[in-house]
């Protein structure tokens, strides 16, 4: 028993924690709970847990048989929403085996994730990532159903009166402390009834692991307020949707920052433009992993601060990529900023350092920054300076995957060919679905 091992059995112990949920993610990115009695803790640790598989619901199974779950003692929590005075329930997220072959589980997302960090490794670098993601706060009704009304008028960083909404989020921010969380900064987000909470920067594996864990604390602390938090993310047209724009570095093995150049443009070092390089040219595929709803690409059109087109920038806000200011050569980074809270953090995570690496590899050159509002290009201008646009709705994206061999290398034969599967038909459903809006159109039109 390893010295981690030993420290979480002792926090069952002093914590009376009587319930482990063993937590894992599908393709989909939805988390899924299997649930010990604490003193199977040793026993888990040791053999793992077996399960099986095929009783997963939804189309896209992890595995059609028995699978394995190991628990990573580092990420040993106690469910603060679930503490008693004598009991409490504690997670920790674990990796899937197959049991048959003995081998991680190719279908699993943290698996995928691995490989990615693993790549960076080989090549001498570690990962860090820092996601924001952005969520609505809604009423329910008296069904406790989630509605779309929100009682809060609140604008960007508005304070209260306005913000009523503020008392639910200082409960989400206690509840992610509580789960070991070091909160950055919390505001209110630009459209009314949406908020923003960010979290330390940390190794990219932590920070896939922290956006499944705050996707769950945040619905269930909001749940305690009858409220229902969501992901979604454009629950609203015509106001801003809901992004995770994400940053990533390359730290060498000495510590220091890959991406910074004292002496260079922007501070960027050659390995942190071809990186950026190697993301735009892999856009449109990691468009269909970090977008991957019908509704994220009602988020991803002009004027509501979400990329459309493939360009980077040292400011503004309508590029794919964005170099935030940085005040310390540690903090130099890239900001992708297509990604929605709705996607796969690990899948998310994994294809963004994939399509990096190779800019890396291949040396890709990177383009020039662009300065404008691309929002306000027109198509002649955009030929000019040779942008070119993000698919414009899943189907487009799905394509855009299938086609982008180092995208699906990175994902692997299983996840790759079961989320082409899944996202299809999602598509197809929504094409022969007729809608609100044409009813509202239509309807007594014609
Ligand atoms: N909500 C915007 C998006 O969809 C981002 C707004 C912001 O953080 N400045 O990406
Ligand atoms: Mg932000
Ligand atoms: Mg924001
Ligand atoms: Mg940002």
């Amino acid at each position: 028993i390893t010295e981690s091992e030993q420290a979480v059995l002792d926090e069952i112990e002093a914590n009376d924690v009587d319930f482990l949920r063993l937590q894992f993610t599908d393709i989909l990115g939805t988390v899924k709970n299997v649930s010990v009695p604490a003193r199977q803790a040793e026993k888990a640790f040791a053999e793992g847990i077996y399960f099986d598989g095929s009783s997963i619901e939804g189309f896209v199974r992890i595995q059609e048989s028995d699978m394995r779950l190991v628990p990573d003692p580092d990420t040993f929590a106690i469910l603060p929403w679930r503490q008693k005075e004598d009991s409490a329930a504690a997670r920790m997220i674990c990796d899937v085996y197959d049991t048959s072959s003995g081998e991680p589980f190719e279908g699993d997302p943290r698996r995928v994730l691995q490989n990615a960090i693993d790549r960076a490794h080989e090549m001498g670098y570690t990962v860090n990532a820092a996601p924001e993601p952005e969520f609505f706060l809604f009423e329910e009704d008296e069904e406790g159903r989630a509605t779309t009304k929100t009682g809060d008028h609140g604008g960007y960083f508005d304070l209260a009166p306005k913000d009523l909404a503020s008392d639910v989020r200082r409960d989400i921010i206690y509840g992610l402390e509580d789960m070991g969380f070091e909160i950055e900064a919390s505001h209110h987000e630009v459209a009314r009834g949406q908020h923003e909470i960010n979290f330390e920067y940390d190794d990219a594996l932590t920070t896939a692991d922290n956006v499944a864990t705050f996707r769950t604390v945040v619905r269930a602390i909001a749940a305690q307020h009858d409220q229902h938090a969501t992901f979604m993310p454009k629950p609203i047209p015509k106001i801003n949707g809901s992004g995770m724009h994400t940053h990533l570095s390359l730290f060498t093995e000495a510590g220091e920052n890959a991406f910074h150049d004292e002496d260079a443009e922007f501070n960027l070092s050659e390995t942190a433009r071809s990186f950026l390089a190697g993301i735009l040219e892999h856009a449109p595929a990691i468009t269909a992993i970090a977008n991957p709803t019908v509704n994220s690409y009602k988020r991803l059109v002009p004027g509501y601060e979400a990329p459309v087109y493939v360009a980077w920038s040292d400011r503004n806000r309508s590029a794919l990529i964005r170099r935030p200011a940085a005040r310390v050569p540690a903090a130099s980074r890239v900001e992708l900023r297509s990604p929605d809270p709705s996607c796969n953090p690990y899948l998310a995570i994994a294809v963004m350092i994939h399509a990096g690496l190779e800019g890396i590899e291949k040396d890709l050159e990177c383009p020039d920054p662009v300065r404008e509002n691309i929002y306000e290009f027109d198509e002649q201008k955009r030929e000019e300076y040779g942008i070119e646009t993000l698919p414009s709705n899943l189907g487009q994206a799905v394509e855009a995957l299938e086609e982008d061999e180092v995208i699906t290398e990175a994902l692997g034969d299983h996840v790759a060919s079961k989320f082409v599967e899944a996202k299809s038909q999602e598509f197809e459903e929504y094409l022969v679905d007729v809608s609100e809006w044409e009813l509202d159109r239509y309807l007594e039109t014609f």
